[in-house]
């Protein structure tokens, strides 16, 4: 018996959409049969009506059950025994044709469709039941020959068994359809198993969508990511996606995939409903069916938020300065260069170069520098109308680029520096004002420029600017580049001066300081000369302010004052003492005092009253740092020190008060024409009274007439310096002078006789 029942079919494995259309063709044309039934039994006359109405009779309410019972399996029954009535009756009609009876193997064919052995089975029995009891009631509307006749049973076995045979044909062709159908089924379990391992299960986000953009299935992932419910509601649709598009006015995701039929990638910006925003990338794939309609869309999603926003700080460290927020060089570059190209208007270059910011980098600390740099960034983005171009290039140096009228550069490089009378506010909680001034060059590239051009140009103005003191602005002019290349040349031969032996390279000359009183040599200035590889002797104008502008001032000023030191050591028994020039910047640089300290432990037997160090008045104002304090440093060392160019710019009395001096030095213009000039000579009374009173020593620059001379004697001014009595000299004639022993009275013999001491000693410097 299991062995049988294994190899027969199941049967009800109908889906039910499937059954129903089946259930519905059956019903129909069961009525349909009846239909031609009635017509049928109404031609073949009035003897046939009581077999036309039990047909009728009998196949209605088959039909009615079939349609309005609820039981798929009773309603198939009753579609069978209405086609058992049906069959019968035409059997009847026809008088027991063996033709008709040909009908009742259509139907048995008919409803093998239902796939089910309940209608099946009831059609059987009662096809056979029906040719038992009609045979043997009424054999001759039943059968149409004389033995079926005579033996209705045993004909109705054979009719049944005949039936029987027709179905099983049926019943193997159900049954490896239903073999099929199970393989089938197998298949595809086995690919939606591998479809939830690999749709489900994995981590990546993806999801279905039909093609009107509602959402079919989605994984974990994409729920999770999309905190979405692991239900969502009929209809759910990407609009419903708490997600949305940052541009607005693209074409939709939805379009996009839709309209392609090549796998596609895509990226773009959300807004979460949270607010935060997101990168993702789509990587969609249509599927289309047989007919090539689409069907769904497929999409992996990828939160590409970090990438993105790593690749946009990476962008933005390219295009700013790390310090200050402004562009970096290299940007500059890039969008001067299109401005450039792109702007109808002429465009402005303006140069903007702390004034000494070593000096606040070095006197204050680096952080103190930092905080300039971001200060100085801040007030620029306020000064600079909006849209222009600003970037720090580097150290101190920034630079603004904006398109406008010829002039524009101006007004704004005249807005910056008129924006910094008031100081700069550094750190909230000091709020310390820091006064900063800005050296500034502007140009205008009027026509077709390039970028490095128009940088250099305005750069090499705002070197004039730097060169005539800082804190002021220049217009670039083509007469301005010289200097620039000078500037540049200096710096190159400077270096190489210092790398050498600057014994050689770099000489100390000395220039006599004579007392009034003994007309003796009492002191001297040590003044630098280069000599360069030609074999010329440059005066200290053309390196010094290379040196300062560079920083190579702090080792060149190192090796003057170590040369002059030792000179004063050889010297020791004829020289009084040695006067050596110290720049603002090497004052300023935080290692100077401990250098004159190592320096003069070197010489303990050395009186360090006897080094002089002078010190500009320009030093004082413009410097960083506090001077005093440092002069007070220096002075606790021993060293003496001497207001050098006393008289020349914003010179005061009251400075001469204030500050730790020993020593005032009447600049030249004071003196120059003095016994001539009435008012000059009450000016230095008035100096020298003072100079006295505070008790400070005075020495006069620049004597060149020995008019000058004697009024500065008799106006009780202790020491001269001058051509009157001897240019700077090489050390080996200085030397010589001091061996000589040479007087203010030799010298003026000497011219009277007619030998000029300044010349001989002019064509000495010049050789
Ligand atoms: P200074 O300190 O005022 O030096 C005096 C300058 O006046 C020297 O020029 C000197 O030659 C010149 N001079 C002296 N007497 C007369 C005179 O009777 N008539 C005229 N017309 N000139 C006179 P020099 O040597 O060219 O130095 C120029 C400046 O260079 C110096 O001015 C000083 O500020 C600077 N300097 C020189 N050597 C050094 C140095 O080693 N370090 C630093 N930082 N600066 C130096
Ligand atoms: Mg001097
Ligand atoms: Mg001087």
């Amino acid at each position: 018996m299991k062995w049988l029942r294994d190899r027969l079919p199941a049967g009800g494995g109908l889906r039910d959409e499937d059954w129903a259309g089946r259930h519905r063709l059956l019903t129909v044309l069961l009525a349909v049969i009846m239909a031609a039934l009635i017509v049928f039994g109404v031609l073949q006359g009035d003897e046939h009506t009581p077999a036309l109405l039990l047909t009728v009779g009998l196949t209605l309410p088959c039909l009615v059950a079939a349609s309005l019972l609820r039981s798929r399996r009773v309603r198939a029954v009753f579609v069978a025994l209405g086609y058992t009535v049906a069959c019968a009756g035409f059997v009847s009609l026809a008088h027991g044709l063996t033709e008709a009876h040909f009908t009742f193997f259509i139907a048995v064919a008919a409803l093998a469709l239902y796939r089910d052995w309940a209608p099946f089975g009831a059609f059987l029995i009662a096809t056979v039941l029906h040719h038992g009891v009609f045979g043997t009631l009424v054999s001759d509307h039943t059968y149409d020959h004389d033995e079926a006749m005579a033996h209705p049973l045993v004909w109705a076995l054979l009719h049944g068994a005949a039936v029987l045979l027709a179905a099983g044909f049926q019943i193997v062709s159900w049954r490896l359809t239903e073999v099929e159908e199970d393989r089938a089924r197998d298949n595809l379990d086995e690919s939606q198993a591998q479809l939830s391992v690999a749709f489900d299960q994995t981590p990546v986000p993806m999801a279905m969508f039909s093609p009107e953009g509602v959402v079919l299935r989605t994984n974990a992932a994409y729920r999770e990511w999309l905190r979405l419910p692991d239900e969502l509601p009929a209809g759910f649709a990407l609009a419903d996606l708490p997600l949305t598009p940052v541009e607005a006015g693209e074409e939709s995701m939805l379009g996009l995939l839709t309209a392609s039929r090549e796998p596609m990638t895509i990226t773009r910006q959300y807004r979460r409903d949270t607010g935060e925003l997101i990168w993702v990338q789509v990587h969609g794939t249509s599927l289309h069916d047989r007919n090539d309609e689409l069907r769904l869309i497929f999409v992996h999603c990828f939160d590409v938020t970090a990438t993105r926003d790593h690749e946009a700080e990476l962008r933005y460290q390219v295009r700013h300065d790390a310090l200050t927020g402004l562009l970096s060089r290299k940007a500059f570059e890039h969008d001067l260069a299109i401005l450039l190209t792109e702007s109808p208007e002429p465009v402005s270059v303006v140069y903007l170069d702390v004034d000494r910011f070593k000096s606040i980098n070095d006197g204050s600390g680096h952080h103190t520098g930092d905080d300039v740099l971001r200060a100085l960034a801040a007030r620029l983005t306020q000064v600079v109308p909006a849209g222009a171009l600003i970037a720090r290039l580097g150290g101190d140096e920034f630079i603004v680029a904006l398109p406008g009228p010829a002039g524009i550069g101006l007004r704004v490089g005249n807005s910056i520096l008129a924006c910094l009378a008031e100081p700069l506010a550094l750190g909230t909680a000091e709020r310390i004002g820091l006064p900063v001034s800005l050296s500034i060059g502007v140009t205008t590239a009027f026509g077709p420029s390039t970028a490095d051009e128009v940088v250099l140009a305005a750069d090499t103005a705002m070197y004039a600017a730097k060169r005539a003191g800082g804190n002021r602005l220049h217009v670039y002019t083509d007469d301005l580049r010289v200097p620039v290349q000078e500037r540049i040349a200096a710096e190159a031969r400077l270096r190489r001066a210092l790398a050498a032996d600057p014994r050689w390279t770099l000489p100390l000359w000395f220039q006599p300081m004579v007392s009034t009183v003994t007309g003796r040599v009492i002191g001297a200035e040590a003044l630098v000369r280069m000599r360069t590889e030609e074999g010329t002797v440059l005066g200290p104008g053309q390196f010094i302010g290379a040196a300062e502008e560079t920083g190579l001032i702090v080792p060149l000023g190192a090796h003057v004052l170590r040369s002059a030191v030792e000179h004063l050591v050889h010297w020791s028994d004829r020289l009084g003492y040695v006067s050596v020039n110290v720049s603002p910047r090497q004052l300023a640089e935080p290692d100077f005092v401990p250098m004159v300290a190592a320096l003069l432990a070197e010489y303990p037997y050395l009186d360090p009253s006897r080094l002089v160090l002078e010190i500009t008045e320009t030093a004082l104002i413009s410097s960083t740092v506090d001077v005093s304090e440092r002069l007070t440093m220096l002075k606790q060392l021993g060293v003496r020190v001497a207001l050098d160019d006393f008289g020349t710019g914003y010179s005061s009395l009251t400075w001469l008060e204030s500050l730790p001096a020993d020593v005032v030095k009447l600049d030249r213009s004071f003196v120059a024409g003095l016994a001539e000039d009435d008012r000059k000579s009450s000016i230095i009374s008035a100096v020298l009274w003072l100079a006295r009173s505070l008790g400070m020593s005075t020495v006069a620059e620049g004597v060149e007439e020995i008019a000058d001379w004697e009024a500065l004697r008799a106006a009780g001014c202790p020491a001269v310096q001058g051509y009157f009595f001897s240019k700077p000299l090489p050390a080996p004639e200085f030397d010589r002078l001091l061996a000589a022993g040479t007087t203010v009275a030799d010298v003026v013999n000497a011219s009277f006789g007619g030998v000029h001491l300044n010349e001989t000693t002019g064509s000495a410097l010049a050789g």
